[in-house]
């Protein structure tokens, strides 16, 4: 499994042999209303081939964390610091120039609306063809026929033609898949996935995440997978992590943490999503409240105000007290392992099913 293996307020390790190692790091923006602290003290380690999801709501910091790995912050508003390892090389202080080199050929992005992403005056063959040439060298024929190879590899059918036809002229399913194309036509090391099914219907979402799997296997690539849907995740994943107003809160395999989820925040999300098992009658269960102000955070745990257990904890620990992420599998929550196999076992699992 992917190692996470510090806490996230602790000072972690500099050395590991992760592909991909964070540590420590923390993501602010000047407003005119104040800093926003968008990650606040963030560590996990990615190895080459395997799939780390990241799942939480709109403001958890998880798009945040992806787009400072890429090194896609304005410099001038936002403050990065900690560390993030690629390969070995220290991304955080990296000239803009070197990010640029490594965004193509070393990462890259798949974004989650591809109409928005693709360009509408050129064509799909272009698209895919120019970032390969400008990485590598190649031939305007030698790039062309790469495209051609690519949409053949992410199943686009007669690729010789398609190659030349504009997006508009793509449907979504194909459109995203065209965008999968271009992220990998330079063999990428490490592939970042945001929301990339979220605007595909269910049996083109299942498609592009098989897709996905596919393309890792045949390219050894490590994926970071955003989703606020725990569902994209349980089939495509080795490990997850839970992410709440920029921090970390749960972490696991994604076989650990969805058959035994230990934070009230994956209980809630867990809760508020479809299971097939259940009722349709019975109606989904939203987490009340709403994610807080990254501009002031609740002081204590940053999910008291919305959590139905703070009071099984002793004292006014959740609103005092920063919980914090133990090494390895856990949750950071006051809550004792005993209350929260209690809790889990009574009252989650049967919604659950
Ligand atoms: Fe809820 Fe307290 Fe655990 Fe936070 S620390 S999730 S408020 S029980």
């Amino acid at each position: 499994m992917t190692t996470l293996t510090k806490t996230e307020d602790a000072p972690a390790p500099t050395e590991s042999d992760a592909f991909l190692s964070v540590r420590d790091l923390r993501v602010q923006f000047s407003t005119e209303d104040g800093i926003v602290k968008a990650v606040d003290g963030l560590s996990f380690d990615l190895q080459r081939g395997k799939t780390l999801g990241i799942v939480g709501e709109s403001g958890s910091g998880k798009s945040v964390t992806n787009l400072s790995i890429l090194g896609l912050h304005n410099p001038r508003s936002t403050k990065i610091t900690g560390s993030i390892e690629l390969d070995g090389e220290e991304l955080v202080d990296a000239s803009t120039k070197r990010l640029e080199t490594l965004r193509g050929n070393k990462m890259a992005m798949i974004f989650q609306d591809a109409l928005t992403a693709l360009s509408p005056y050129y064509t799909i063959g272009r698209q895919i063809s120019e970032p390969f040439r400008k990485h590598t060298g190649a031939s305007k024929k030698e790039a062309r026929d790469r495209a051609v190879e690519m949409l053949g590899k992410v199943g686009i059918p007669s690729p010789q033609t398609r190659v030349d036809d504009y997006p508009h002229q793509f449907s979504g399913g194909m459109r995203q898949r065209a965008m999968i194309a271009m992220s990998l036509v330079c063999n990428p090391e490490l592939l970042i996935a945001d929301e990339p099914t979220t605007a595909l219907d269910v049996t083109v979402q299942a498609q592009i995440l098989d897709l996905l799997k596919d393309l890792q296997q045949e390219f050894g690539s490590a994926i970071i997978l955003i989703t606020h849907d725990l569902g994209v995740v349980a089939n495509t994943a080795d490990d997850l992590l839970v992410m709440y107003a920029g921090r970390a809160v749960e972490r696991g395999s994604v076989r650990e943490v969805l058959k035994a989820p230990q934070h009230p925040y994956t209980w809630g999300l867990l809760g508020s999503m479809p299971q097939l098992s259940s009722d349709v009658s019975e109606p989904l269960r939203p987490i009340p409240g709403s994610p807080p102000s990254l501009l002031n955070p609740p002081a204590g745990c940053p999910f008291n105000p919305r959590c139905e257990y703070r009071d099984l904890v002793e004292g006014d620990r959740c609103v005092t007290e920063r919980p914090l992420l133990p090494a390895g599998r856990g949750a950071a929550c006051h809550l004792s392992a005993e209350r929260k196999q209690q809790v889990f076992i009574e009252n989650i699992q049967p919604r659950l099913g």
